[in-house]
């Protein structure tokens, strides 16, 4: 019996591997919300040797959500929780490796990328992808943590926007992603109230939304106003604002977005990945300074479009500087950039390519596996730095037995589970 368990000894007993086996690999992705796993199935299936790092359910906030909408592919929708199986099963099927452990430090050493987990693990890497995304500051209002994914969101305003066709629903915040959420939703919304707790929009917003805001007619601002509650049954229908001249009043409520600030996981990052003033992960041109790139950037080439201040370590998903926020924008697919990789870090032994690595963001999907022929995984490629005699076990499957009877389209073997 265990008594307040912690995650890792939680996951232990369930059987999931709570600390890398190798000593190195191909490729370590961090996180595995959707850009994570995205990029796990593009680098497994390009024959990589992959390591995936999550210290939480994989899955990231999209695992959370009841219904995706605007995932390609699934033109009724698909639950958080089914999208992430199946792209777990995906990733899994083509040999990538997920243990449930944090990763905790990221160096350099020589050709090397060094990640270290939480139990003090280090594995070596020919390239790493950072994709541990963001979590949203919560409002603290119990009635309305109790309703989120029922019509009261954090983020998400992109996807659901279309659902709210002639509805009032109401926006949480000041900055600009509050700002474009507003005017993106007013397109389908009947009417959009922007709550806003200090005086106005002017000190956090750029000007060009705020004169967007002015300019569109069904679009609100309240300033000096908090959302102190929110009521409904099974979704939001009324909340309680408070406005610091008028008082306290209830309106009804279609949805509430709130949009009051995303904090990335990089705290765990040294100053060797450059980062914005908020902690999000710069990359490609976003590096530059005048003209110049990074100060120590070693290679001939300029950093790749994902590519962070420290040569092969990208960052995919809602981690990076200026990411949309949204599933369509942190799906990845493998191009072979090895090549522009390798050819132009010639000059730099230090850092060999890594064959078909590179992601870019907003080009391919998960889909559905079509039909029902029986599957069985591959070997999964043994890591080439794994000390000798060892090989990277294939991970205890995730997946139910549902998953056998999925077509594994790779596979041409036929064999069954
Ligand atoms: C409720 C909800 C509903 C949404 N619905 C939609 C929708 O319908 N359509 C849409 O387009 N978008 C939607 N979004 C937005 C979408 O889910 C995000 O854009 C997407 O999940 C971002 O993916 P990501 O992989 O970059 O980051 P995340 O999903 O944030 O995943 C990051 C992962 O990294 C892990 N991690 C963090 N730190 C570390 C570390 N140190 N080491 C290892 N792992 C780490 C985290 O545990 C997490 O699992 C929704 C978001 C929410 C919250």
């Amino acid at each position: 019996m265990l008594v307040d368990p912690s995650h890792a000894e939680l996951m232990t007993k369930l059987g999931v591997r709570t600390s890398p086996d190798v000593h190195g690999c191909d490729v370590v992705i961090i996180g595995a919300g959707p850009a994570g796993l995205a990029a796990a199935v593009y680098a497994a299936s390009e024959g990589l040797s992959t390591l995936v790092l999550e210290p939480a359910v994989p899955g990231g906030q999209a695992g959370t959500s009841s219904l995706i909408r605007n995932y390609l592919g699934f033109q009724r929708g698909v639950s958080g929780e089914d999208l992430t199986n199946r792209a777990i099963e995906q990733a899994w099927l083509f040999g990538a490796n997920i243990v449930i452990t944090r990763a905790a430090k990221l160096t350099a050493r020589g050709p090397d990328r060094m990640v270290r987990t939480a139990d003090g693990s280090e594995v070596a890497a020919r390239a790493v992808i950072i994709a541990t995304g963001v979590t949203w500051r919560r409002l603290g209002v119990p009635t309305l943590e109790a309703l989120v994914g029922a019509c009261v969101f954090y983020g998400a305003a992109g996807a659901e926007a279309l659902a709210m066709a002639g509805r009032d629903v109401f926006v949480v915040g000041a900055g600009n992603s509050a700002g474009q959420a507003a005017i993106h939703l007013a397109k389908y919304a009947s009417s959009v109230t922007m709550v806003v707790r200090g005086p106005g929009l002017s000190s956090s917003m750029s000007g060009y939304l705020i004169t967007e805001i002015s300019k569109t007619a069904n679009i609100d601002v309240r300033p000096g106003t908090e959302v102190i509650d929110g009521a409904g049954r099974s979704t939001l229908q009324t909340l309680t604002l408070r406005d610091k001249a008028t008082g306290t009043t209830q309106v009804p409520a279609a949805a509430l977005f709130l949009m009051i600030g995303a904090e990335p996981h990089t705290e765990w990052l040294e100053s060797n990945v450059e980062r914005d003033g908020r902690g999000f992960i710069l990359t490609g041109r976003d590096l530059y300074r005048a003209g110049q790139p990074p100060v120590g950037w070693p290679l001939k080439r300029p950093p790749l479009l994902i590519e962070t201040s420290m040569p092969g370590v990208f960052a995919a998903g809602d981690v990076r500087h200026r990411s949309m926020k949204q599933l369509v924008a942190v799906k990845a697919v493998p191009c072979r950039q090895s090549h522009r990789h390798g050819e132009n870090d010639a000059a730099n032994p230090d850092h060999p390519p890594v064959n078909g690595l590179v992601s870019v963001p907003g080009t391919a999907a998960l889909a559905p596996v079509p039909d029902w022929r029986p599957v069985t995984r591959p070997a999964a490629r043994p890591c080439s730095w794994a000390g000798p005699g060892t090989r990277a076990r294939p991970a205890r499957r995730p997946a139910s037995a549902r998953t056998c009877a999925r077509r594994y389209q790779a596979s041409a073997s036929g064999r069954s589970c």
